[in-house]
């Protein structure tokens, strides 16, 4: 079963392609089979008699040169440490709640446009419909396969001072305005707003784009189940049967985020019903994301493997490294980056051999869609690689797809669209939120600790960025992509 999505090709991602293979000898001559030869000489003869010197563009030349000046903009703030830290101080404080006007980020314009132009503009989708539409539209013309796309409403639990925050905007709403309200009305109506929110976003999704889900925007009463590693209240599980139902209708895929440990045996529990009960048709309509940097998550994957062979569906596998390091349990989490690593790369590996563990030896291996969720260039390229090694030699291997987060490791992105073969893999999508902008900034933080704590990328990220503007600017900026 092949994951098979639709999705407008951008015309610069065959330049690109053509270029990335006209300097990569060894690869062209070994590396592909003879169906993509025939396409890639048909490339060659083409662009031969058509334009003798071919320039050999850079994989951010695909990015528009609006969207380039905001990367920079951003990368430079991250890869600098004294703009980096006092960012992260305002942002942190911009994210509490029950501010007073002047730090209130929806109510006071002034400090609403700074935030739109700069973050938000740069990790986010959009504040309503259209403008969310608008950069989607953005992406696939880009080249990308599709979108990933979430509502930004969640609920953060700090370990530290065993507190949550980013509660349901009822609940919010009502305690400022110091109203006495019935609790499981106010727990009724946050469940009501994610369902609203999420089934909102599915509208907005195209045929093989995903919807991705964090189950605490539900607020209080689902958090309170999860934190026990129960399953949420009634109300909730409807909730998801009807999100669920809905994007089987218009295949549209659902990526159940993992969130804070706190909460994550109980995410875990509802997102296995939901794969029992969805995913009968040979692929994944639902996936969980399993976070490689706890130690438990190898133990967790072996009984979903279980589960999913014996009672017969498919294991949506995302994988992810982990986002919740300055929250989580540190002792939960490996002790190391490189075990981070190891763990991340054995199980990606893993499943495109369709070996983990016992699975694939002593116990038959059951039907597994993976999904990739990763920025770091070694595993992505070492996955995408094995997998092609294997579908070129016909040997059992699964679905793969590949997602970097919108605003981020855009160099990573377009270096995977380069190698995109006649068969449309790697297939590779963006991963975007939408929400208010109060909605969204516990997830703007987030991007901003990550960026903080991955030092080396974020300076890779930022020298390429720089490289491309001063070609661009070279060039008068001719290369450059027209918006
Ligand atoms: C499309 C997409 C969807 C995502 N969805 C989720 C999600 O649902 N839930 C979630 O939690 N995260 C999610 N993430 C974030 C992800 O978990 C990582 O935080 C982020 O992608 C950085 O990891 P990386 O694989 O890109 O690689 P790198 O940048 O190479 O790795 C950084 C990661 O390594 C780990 N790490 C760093 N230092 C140490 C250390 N000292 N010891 C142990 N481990 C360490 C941490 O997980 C850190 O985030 C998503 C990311 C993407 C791209």
């Amino acid at each position: 079963m092949a994951l098979s999505f639709t999705g407008k090709p951008n015309p610069r991602v065959g330049e690109i392609l053509v270029a990335r293979l006209s300097t990569l000898p060894a690869q062209r001559s070994t590396g592909l089979t003879l169906k993509q030869r025939r396409f890639t000489s048909t490339l060659e003869i083409t662009q031969k008699q058509t334009a003798p010197a071919a320039p050999s563009l850079p994989p951010l030349s695909a990015l528009p040169t609006r969207v380039l000046l905001r990367s920079l903009l951003v990368s430079t703030i991250s890869s600098k440490a004294w703009l980096l830290y006092p960012s992260l101080w305002v942002m942190s404080i911009l994210s509490k709640p029950n501010r007073g006007f002047l730090l209130n980020v929806d109510r006071n314009p002034i400090l609403h446009g700074i935030l739109k132009k700069t973050f938000y503009e740069q990790f986010c989708a959009g504040e309503n419909a259209a403008e969310t539409k608008a950069t989607i539209k953005e992406l696939k013309d880009m080249g990308f396969r599709g979108v990933i796309m979430t509502y930004a409403k969640e609920t953060v639990f700090d370990h530290r001072t065993n507190t949550q925050h980013g509660l349901g905007v009822a609940a919010l709403e009502a305690e400022k305005n110091g109203e006495q309200v019935d609790p499981r009305l106010v727990h009724c109506a946050n469940i009501e707003a994610w369902r609203k929110g999420t089934l909102e976003t599915v509208e907005q999704l195209e045929d093989g784009d995903y919807l991705a889900v964090k189950l605490t925007g539900a607020g209080p009463t689902v958090t309170e189940a999860f934190s026990k590693g129960d399953l949420p209240p009634t109300q909730m599980i409807n909730a998801m049967d009807e999100v669920c139902r809905r994007c089987k209708e218009r295949n549209v895929r659902i990526l159940v985020d993992a969130e804070s440990q706190h909460f994550q045996w109980g995410i875990l529990r509802l997102t296995l019903d939901l794969m029992r009960k969805y995913n009968r048709d040979g692929y994944a309509v639902v996936y969980n994301t399993y976070q490689a940097y706890l130690k438990s998550t190898s133990n967790t994957l072996a009984k979903h493997l279980a589960a999913a062979q014996q009672d017969g569906f498919t294991l949506g596998l995302k994988l992810v490294r982990g986002a919740y390091m300055a929250s989580d349990e540190r002792a939960l989490i490996h002790d190391t980056k490189t075990d981070t690593d190891n763990a991340y790369n054995t199980i990606a590996q893993g499943a495109l051999k369709r070996t983990i563990g016992d699975f694939g030896t002593t116990t038959p291996f059951p039907s597994v869609n993976l999904f990739l969720a990763s920025h770091n260039r070694e595993s992505v390229m070492a996955a995408h690689n094995l997998h092609k090694q294997r579908t070129q030699a016909s040997l059992p291997t699964i679905p793969v797809g590949f997602a970097q987060l919108h605003g981020m490791s855009d160099e990573v992105s377009f270096s995977l669209l380069a190698l995109k073969g006649s068969d449309g893999t790697p297939e590779v999508y963006k991963c975007s939120t939408w929400g208010g902008m109060g909605e969204c900034l516990a997830y703007l933080l987030r991007r901003a600790i990550e960026n903080r704590d991955a030092v080396l990328r974020t300076s890779d990220e930022y020298n390429a960025l720089k490289a491309e503007f001063k070609r661009r600017l070279k060039g008068g900026f001719s290369f450059a992509t027209q918006k």
